[in-house]
């Protein structure tokens, strides 16, 4: 992803009807500001919201939001939202890291995260989405029976971030190492931009899905 600076994108999401500015103030409160009591399902690194628009439109009794850090990236999303004028989909621009100070514990039930920054230093491993730092955060926010799914075509991270899960709350449930030719997990799959890009030159697209670990 470009990170351009748009001059005006900082304005742009401050007046926007379809970013929340002060996520802290609807902590515990996300679904009385959608006004319903249908699930909330969050896409962390949210990008130009490709994926997260579509399935928006597709379940329209499910509330999303989709989290980006950057205005200018985050404003690709706004700008197709202002035409798809979903009322159950709207965003944050901010930092993951903060997460905890967004939603209430056990508010979320299921955490989307594609394709997200594979951070390859190892001193910036923590920066990683599915780093155990981050997967403690989710266990905080994320429901009895929520999930998170995680995918992306960059091996490394991929086999990393399998290795960080027995670290955490989580356990792994279902795992493919090419999920466009695995019928059962590519079901329903909506496409990503970074998915449409790099399955297009030829990379595999692998995924998992998390759950918390049964007690014994
Ligand atoms: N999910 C999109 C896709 O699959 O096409 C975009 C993938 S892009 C490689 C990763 C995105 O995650 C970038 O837009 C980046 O700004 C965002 N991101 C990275 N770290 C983040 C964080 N801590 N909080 C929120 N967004 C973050």
């Amino acid at each position: 992803m470009r990170l351009r600076n748009i001059p005006g994108a900082r304005e742009v999401m401050t007046e926007s009807p379809w970013t929340v500015n002060e996520p802290q103030e609807l902590k515990g409160k996300w679904r009385e500001h959608f006004g319903n009591s249908n699930p909330l399902h969050l896409e962390i690194g949210t990008g130009k919201g490709q994926f997260i628009l579509q399935l928006a439109a597709l379940h329209p009794d499910i509330n999303y939001v989709g989290i980006e850090k950057y205005s200018s990236v985050l404003l690709r999303a706004l700008e197709k939202q202002d035409e798809a004028q979903l009322p159950n989909l709207i965003f944050i621009r901010g930092d993951a890291e903060l997460i905890t100070e967004y939603f209430e514990e056990g508010e979320a039930d299921k955490i989307y995260l594609n394709f997200s920054d594979p951070w390859p230093k190892k001193r910036y491993a923590k920066r990683r989405l599915t780093s155990r730092e981050y997967l403690a955060r989710y266990n905080v926010i994320l429901s009895r029976e929520g999930d998170i799914e995680f995918k992306t075509d960059n091996r490394d991270l991929f086999d990393w971030s399998v290795e960080e899960v027995p670290e955490s709350a989580f356990e792994i449930i279902r795992i493919t190492y090419d999920l466009h030719h695995d019928p059962s997990m590519n079901e329903g799959n909506i496409m990503t931009e970074y998915e449409e890009k790099f399955s297009a030159k030829g990379n595999l697209i692998n995924k998992m899905i998390l759950k918390r670990k049964q007690k014994e």
